[in-house]
């Protein structure tokens, strides 16, 4: 297909439409610019609630927002759907890959990078294969399927033992996102589907949260993880520090200790589910080969202080696909750094030579552990417990993005608390591969 380029205002082609991609837009709404935002799926996710849509509590439209209804009233942005591909450096030009096989040329002025990271697995195929990561909504499918369908199994079985491995769940890493899945899959357990059932007691559910480290949420300070660890031993979570997952198969996962590497452990278990590291998606090593810059250790691309790439001043990166600084992968450094990119072009859009440096603004950390217990922590400030609960929840909300959104999400964590019932149990058994692929 034909380049795009109507107009000769400068064009600003922005390549992910998560948190960094989607403020850059917005940024650069009253720019004098064309802005089209190109995105591999249609919708904006919040990643930060995937885990509550895994386990039942909230829909995929509860934390997703199509871009196009985002920017719907954003005149100068325009929205295409596909996967960036290759970008020529010398003549400015992004190739994006189209659901019907189809490819589209997209000539820039200034090209801005916001693909996020994918889930990890250190290489190991196997792992891969029966440990779904929690980075998409594919993935919080995927992990909804297991579990729900775990229980399901679990019911028609005859024994104990057989019901065993069905009724045990291990969660590697002990990060904000494993102790939240730990501890939603233990609610969901004892609460939602503890009457459900004619056979099996879900309450009985066994949940492993596996971490390398000497304490859970290492990003808060100690006293924050002891707080959590306390109200994780309460719901029952069977945490065990210090240990790697080596190993998973469709029937087991293999532990190894961090101090006594010749210790072993395999515990049988159907459902492993995978929140330990991340790496750049492809198109960060494609973009780093096309401008000659070596990506970081995780595959980031390193960025001169104005988040611009170095030797490419019309090139930039923003996220968590960023390396600079050692800024942590959180959505406010995607936000605030895709705002300021967006100024900066406007500025430079608008006339301006000078190019403000990017300082990112720690507003804190939240992750939420049980019913009526969260953790927040924010420069000096620390609150867990109930406030914590309150306060994890208002940032949440004040985060999402659409009022309808915010409003469902509020209901529906009401109507949860009120009836202790989780209603987004559906489940699909469709083919992910065609179902991608729509056209072929
Ligand atoms: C489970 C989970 C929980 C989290 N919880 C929190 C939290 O509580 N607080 C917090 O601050 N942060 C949290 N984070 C981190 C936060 O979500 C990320 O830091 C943030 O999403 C990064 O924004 P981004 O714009 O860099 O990338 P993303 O939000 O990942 O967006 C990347 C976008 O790029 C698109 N894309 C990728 N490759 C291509 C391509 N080749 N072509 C076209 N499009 C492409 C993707 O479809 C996606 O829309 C969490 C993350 C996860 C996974």
């Amino acid at each position: 297909m034909a380049l795009r380029s109507a107009s000769r205002k400068p064009h600003v082609v922005i390549v992910g439409a998560g948190f960094g991609g989607l403020h850059a837009a917005r940024r650069l709404k009253k720019a004098d610019v064309r802005v089209t935002v190109v995105d591999r799926g249609t919708s904006h996710l919040f990643q930060p609630l995937l885990y509550q849509c895994a386990t039942g509590l909230l829909s995929e439209g509860a934390i997703s927002s199509p871009i196009r209804h985002l920017l719907r009233r954003q005149r100068n942005a325009d929205v295409v759907l596909g996967e960036a591909k290759n970008v020529d450096a010398q003549s400015r030009t992004l190739t994006v890959d189209r659901l019907d096989g189809s490819t589209m040329d997209l000539s820039y002025d200034h090209l801005v990078v916001a693909v996020g990271m994918r889930t990890s697995y250190h290489g190991s195929e196997e792992i891969s294969r029966h440990a779904p990561g929690m980075k998409s909504l594919d993935d919080a499918l995927a992990i909804r399927r297991k579990i729900i369908a775990a229980f399901e199994m679990a019911e028609s079985l005859p024994d104990a033992q057989q019901r065993r491995p069905w009724l045990t769940f291990a969660v590697a890493g002990g990060g904000p996102t494993g102790v939240e899945l730990a501890g939603q899959i233990r609610e969901l357990a004892t609460i939602a589907l503890h009457h459900e059932f004619r056979c099996i007691d879900p309450a009985e559910a066994r949940v492993l949260l596996l971490h390398g480290g000497d304490r859970v949420l290492p990003s808060f300070s100690p006293d924050l993880s002891r707080r959590a660890q306390k109200i994780l031993d309460e719901l029952g979570v069977e945490t065990h520090l210090g240990v790697h997952v080596t190993n998973v198969t469709a029937e087991e996962v293999e532990t190894t200790s961090k101090a006594e590497p010749h210790e072993v452990l395999h515990y049988p278990a159907r459902t492993t589910l995978w929140t330990t590291g991340v790496e750049a998606v492809p198109f960060a090593g494609v973009l780093a080969r096309a401008l000659g810059v070596q990506q970081d250790h995780g595959g980031r691309i390193p960025v001169e202080a104005d988040l611009s790439v170095q030797g490419h001043p019309e090139v930039w990166v923003v996220g968590d696909v960023s390396s600079r600084d050692n800024l942590p992968g959180v959505a406010e450094v995607a936000m605030q750094g895709g705002r300021h990119v967006g100024a900066v072009i406007a500025h430079l859009v608008d006339g301006g030579t000078d190019r403000a440096p990017f300082r990112y603004r720690d507003l804190g950390n939240a992750a939420y552990i049980a019913r009526r217990h969260a953790v927040v922590q924010s420069g000096r400030l620390q609150l867990s417990g109930y406030v914590g609960w309150v306060a994890w929840g208002v940032i949440h909300i004040a985060f999402l993005a659409g009022v309808r959104n915010r409003l469902g999400t509020v209901v529906n964590w009401g109507a949860t608390l009120l009836t202790d019932s989780r209603r987004e149990r559906a489940i699909t058994y469709g083919d992910p591969e065609t179902a991608r692929q729509p056209y072929r």
